[in-house]
This record gives C-alpha cells, sequence and structure tokens, in this order.
C-alpha cells in the first residue's frame, strides 16, 4: 500500500511518523517551503508525551518542552478560584520547536515542501496527486491540511468550520516573573475576558487572552498593545508585563467544526486527520493531543488491515468519533462558561466552581488522557 499525506503539520508529520513505524510506504507534501510552525505555544498532555515515546521522539520531546505541575484558574486579582488537581497537567512547547521535534526523523525522499495540492482525484484504482508539474499516485490519501482543508472542501464540502465567537490574541514573552508562574498555568477570568500565562522554560512563557466577541465582526486596532492593555485593564500587572514583552503578538478568530452524525471521516480512498475533521477551540488545550492520537490510531488500523482500506478507515473512525466528540464538545462549553458577562453570573460561577469536587474535575482531566480504546491497536 502507499499512502499519500497532504500536509505536514502536527497531524501530517504525526501520521508520517507513525506509518514509518508501521512499515507502510508514505510521501507527505507541504505547500511551505520548510516544515515550520508560528510564534506561538501549545500544551500537550501526558498521555500525547506517551504516544511520541511510541512514535519515537518522546526524548527530544521531553528535551525541548517544560512539564507544567499546576494549573491555576483565578479571578482577574490572580486569586485562586481551583486549582487542577494533577502533577503533570501537561507540556508546553514552542510550536516551532514541536514541528521539530516531529520533522526530524524524516528522511529527504520521504516528502516534497513547496507543494501546494489543489488538484487530487480519486476513482476505483487510486488516488492522484498533482504537484509541481509531476502526477503521484497513491493507494489512499490522508488529507492533514488543517482547518481550512482543500481536500475536505473538495470530497466532503458539507464539512465546514465555524467561528466560535471568540478571538485570541496570543504570542511568546521573555521576561521575569515571580517563581509561582514557573512550571505552571494561570488562567484568569474576568468580564467576558480571558487571560492565560504558561511556562515555557527559564525566563519564557507562551501566553494568550481572549474576548468573546459574539457576531465575529471586529476591527482592526491601530495600536495593538494599547488596545490591549486598555481591554485588560484590570487584570494583574503580570498580564501588561507580558504584553509589553512580546513584539510579535498574533491575533486569531477562533474556529471549531461542529460534530455531527453526518460528518464521515473519510471519502472513498481519501481518509482525514487533525483540524481537517476535528478542530477543536484551544480551551482545553487538546486539538493537537488529538491530531497525533488520530494519526497514530490511523496508521495502527492500517496496519491490521493492509489489504483493506476500508475496514481500516471504518475503525479509525468507530475508534476515534467518541473521543473526539467529548473533547469538542467538553473544550466549546469551557469557553462558553468561562465568559460570563454580568458581574453576578461571574459571582455565582467562581461559588459553583469552588464548590466542585476535585474527583468531578479529576474525572474529567483523566478522560481527555484517556487513551485505552487504542488497547488493541499496535503499530
Ligand atoms: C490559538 C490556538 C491555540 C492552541 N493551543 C493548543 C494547545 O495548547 N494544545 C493543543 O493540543 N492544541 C492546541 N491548539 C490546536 C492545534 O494547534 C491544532 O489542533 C493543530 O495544530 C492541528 O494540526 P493539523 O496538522 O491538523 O493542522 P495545521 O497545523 O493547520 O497543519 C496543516 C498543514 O497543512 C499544510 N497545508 C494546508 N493546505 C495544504 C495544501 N493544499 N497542500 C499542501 N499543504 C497544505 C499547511 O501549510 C500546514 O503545514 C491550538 C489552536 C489554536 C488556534
Amino acid at each position: 500500500m502507499k499512502v499519500g499525506i497532504i500536509g505536514g503539520g502536527v497531524a501530517g508529520l504525526s501520521t508520517a511518523l507513525a506509518l514509518k513505524k508501521a512499515n507502510i510506504s508514505f510521501h507527505l507534501f507541504e505547500q511551505a517551503s520548510a516544515f515550520k510552525d508560528i510564534g506561538a505555544g501549545v500544551m500537550l498532555s501526558s498521555s500525547t508525551k506517551y504516544l511520541l515515546h511510541q512514535l519515537g521522539v518522546g526524548n527530544d520531546f521531553e528535551k525541548a518542552s517544560t512539564l507544567i505541575k499546576d494549573f491555576n484558574i483565578t479571578n482577574h486579582h490572580l486569586q485562586t478560584i481551583k486549582r487542577i488537581p494533577s502533577n503533570e497537567i501537561g507540556y508546553g512547547i514552542h510550536r516551532a520547536r514541536l514541528i521539530e521535534v516531529l520533522s526530524k526523523p524524516l528522511q529527504q525522499e520521504d516528502y516534497t515542501l513547496n507543494a501546494r495540492i489543489e488538484k487530487i482525484e480519486q476513482n476505483e484504482s487510486g488516488v492522484t496527486i498533482d504537484a509541481n508539474n509531476t502526477t503521484y499516485f497513491f493507494d489512499i490519501v490522508v488529507a492533514a491540511d488543517g482547518v481550512h482543508s482543500v481536500t475536505r472542501n473538495k470530497f466532503s464540502p458539507h464539512i465546514q468550520p465555524s467561528y466560535t465567537g471568540q478571538i485570541m490574541w496570543r504570542g511568546i514573552a521573555t521576561l521575569n516573573l515571580p517563581d509561582k508562574f514557573k512550571n505552571a498555568a494561570h488562567e484568569m477570568w474576568g468580564k467576558n475576558k480571558r487571560f492565560n500565562i504558561i511556562h515555557k522554560g527559564g525566563d519564557d512563557y507562551f501566553w494568550f487572552c481572549i474576548r468573546w466577541i459574539k457576531d465575529g465582526i471586529f476591527y482592526e486596532e491601530e495600536n495593538l498593545k494599547q488596545f490591549l492593555h486598555q481591554e485588560f485593564n484590570d487584570f494583574p500587572e503580570y498580564a501588561h508585563a507580558v504584553i509589553d514583552a512580546d513584539n510579535n503578538i498574533i491575533k486569531t478568530p477562533l474556529r471549531h467544526i461542529k460534530f455531527n452524525n453526518l460528518n464521515n471521516w473519510y471519502n472513498n480512498r481519501i481518509v482525514f486527520v487533525g483540524d481537517c475533521i476535528h478542530a477543536c477551540t484551544p480551551d482545553i488545550a487538546q486539538g493537537a493531543c488529538q491530531a497525533i492520537e488520530s494519526a497514530y490510531t490511523l496508521a495502527a488500523c492500517l496496519k491490521k488491515y493492509p489489504n483493506n482500506f476500508k475496514d481500516a478507515f471504518e475503525l479509525y473512525q468507530f475508534k476515534r468519533k467518541p473521543k473526539t466528540k467529548f473533547i469538542n464538545n467538553a473544550s466549546f462549553a469551557f469557553s462558553r462558561f468561562s465568559h460570563q458577562r454580568k458581574k453576578w453570573q461571574y459571582n455565582v460561577l467562581f461559588s459553583v466552581f469552588k464548590l466542585l469536587p476535585n474527583s468531578f474535575l479529576q474525572k474529567k482531566f483523566n478522560k481527555t488522557n484517556d487513551i485505552a480504546y487504542m488497547n488493541d491497536l499496535q503499530l
């Protein structure tokens, strides 16, 4: 079996590593001139770290990332409302370092860069991809081309991302913060706004802040830093210090793909992984984790059914849909309840949150980390 992969982000690169491990032949196409990502951070969970070890890149990942031991939800005065009960919340890493870790084991003959795929056709005998004046032939193709996927738009146009109502500003800042910020994530909730600071190692922090803007229409800020200082004026000095220390702030309207029973995860010989099919809001830091889980599961299903890709795709979808549905719904729900508009709503929310037993949060947290559903699958 020969597999084509479209996209060299987290999902495409993880698929390549997993297929390599499963001894399945592949070739990856990436539109950019190099494997790279933007100047922002992500947090990956401990179960993802386990999968990265299975894929042979776990040690490099651990070297490039920072353990987050404390997840502290606070009000906008930095007073704790709730701590997530775990000493291994996850691992903070620069996006570009994660891409380096995932792409390092690939050989030059495994991929083609500067190859934006627009033309892709399938019939009973296979799939053809046109890239850089060459036609490539594959038995199946994995679409890992992200939330705005050209491939999904062509083969499953009814599946479309939607704007979630949130605008996010984010980046990476180098500055001196008190010790309580080390190996920790602080999520500060204020009226219809949130500000998050996560340790990335040494004096580096990745951060993001979010505002709920329902209609999605948003003006261009004339002076972005001034705008953010004003928007978050009642937040602690640390939030303002982080904004001042970052000269490359990125603005992102957040989108996700709503779960729907009609959302098939494959169309004949084309199968979808990552944000292309299960993009979620970043609220519980799971999109990249789920992309890696999907890549791993898909390769394991193809290994199990080397001569029957349809059975492999069915099993992949069967295994992955329930977990990603839970993640997408939980993530969106988190974004909804953490953005209240009125002071009394916050007071109620904080009181309820304080009363929530740790066992409840622990159960939800464990569910995001649960990969027991793949115990019967091997690479
Ligand atoms: C603000 C924000 C914060 C986040 N924080 C976290 C977090 O803390 N933890 C977490 O786990 N997740 C997080 N996520 C989610 C995570 O970033 C995504 O789920 C993940 O990057 C998806 O990877 P992907 O490979 O599916 O898509 P992408 O990263 O979008 O990669 C798609 C790749 O395909 C390439 N491509 C696209 N079209 C073509 C084409 N036609 N031909 C060839 N190549 C093509 C692109 O260049 C790109 O390299 C966050 C997301 C956002 C928006």
